[in-house]
């Protein structure tokens, strides 16, 4: 098997990242940063979201396992105190592939197609961020505030939870729609609370001028100037969970608060 190791960038992960590859290695399996069959990420939810954008490119070939060095988090399957019993499941056990499905956005005057595990996210903190919303080509809102944030049911427990929008169970491949602090007053209004919609729809965000916001995407951002238009839905890519143990999405999620 060639593998990989990604890991957070403290020596705790260090020390499990090196005892898992010269594990795995005197058990013949091969070291590959290039084309990894898995990706083994040593640190948190954060560092699974930096390995599937450094092998974004590769994502129907690879498989990703996580190892928290903290508390046990979504995309973490083992803590660090399990290494041993990762290894002997990795050794000696075959896998169930969970697969989350990516968001995909594309900004005008570019032609690059960019993912999302957890969320797409404009933001505005200079100034409220004006911005008319097109779903299916129909227009629906006008939005005027922080920004908005547009999760899939992997990044519900992330920055959405945050925004007070819904955590959507393990299994449901749903978009989820929240703004960031909106304006809402007598002469404006806009839905003002969660919109969770089916994954084939297609979400326009027009503005005269984005200049001083941001796109967020998973740990990632791409400033906005002279944007006019981005076009934002979820794509046909999947990250390949590799599931050696039943570890259940309400203890994931009763680790969380
Ligand atoms: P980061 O430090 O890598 O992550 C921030 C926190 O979000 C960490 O505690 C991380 O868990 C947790 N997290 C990431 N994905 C999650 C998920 N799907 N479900 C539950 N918790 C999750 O921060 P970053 O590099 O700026 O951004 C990475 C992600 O963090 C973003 O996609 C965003 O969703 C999230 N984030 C959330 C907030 C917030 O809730 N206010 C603020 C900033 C970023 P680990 O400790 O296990 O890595």
């Amino acid at each position: 098997m060639k593998f990989a190791i990604v890991s957070k960038n403290d020596k705790k992960s260090w020390n499990v990242e090196n005892y898992v590859k010269q594990e795995l290695e005197n058990h013949s399996w091969v070291y590959d940063q290039v084309q990894p069959e898995l990706v083994i990420c040593v640190g948190g939810d954060g560092t699974l979201l930096y390995g599937v954008h450094k092998y974004v490119n590769i994502l129907n070939n690879v498989q990703f396992l996580g190892i928290h060095t903290g508390t046990l988090g979504f995309f973490t399957d083992y803590t660090e105190e399990e290494v041993d019993e990762c290894l002997h499941d990795l050794l000696t056990k075959k896998p169930k592939i969970y697969e989350s499905r990516l968001l995909k956005f594309q900004i005008d005057g570019d032609s690059n197609i960019r993912y999302a595990l957890n969320e797409i996210r404009i933001e505005n903190i200079i100034k409220s961020q004006i911005m008319d919303l097109y779903i299916d080509d129909e227009f629906f809102e006008t939005c005027r505030g922080s920004g908005i944030c547009l999760s899939t049911q992997a990044g519900s427990t992330a920055y959405n939870r945050s925004l007070r929008g819904a955590v959507i169970d393990s299994g449901l491949s749903l978009m989820q729609l929240t703004e960031v602090t909106p304006i809402q007053h007598s002469v404006h209004r806009s839905l003002g609370v969660p919109y969770i919609m089916m994954e084939d729809r297609v979400i326009k965000i027009k503005s005269e001028s984005f200049d001083t916001a941001v796109l967020c995407y998973d740990h990632l951002h791409l400033p906005l100037t002279d944007t006019k238009e981005i076009i934002c839905g979820m794509s046909d890519l999947k990250v390949k969970f590799a599931r050696y143990r039943e570890y259940s999405y309400l203890k994931r999620l009763k680790n969380l608060y």
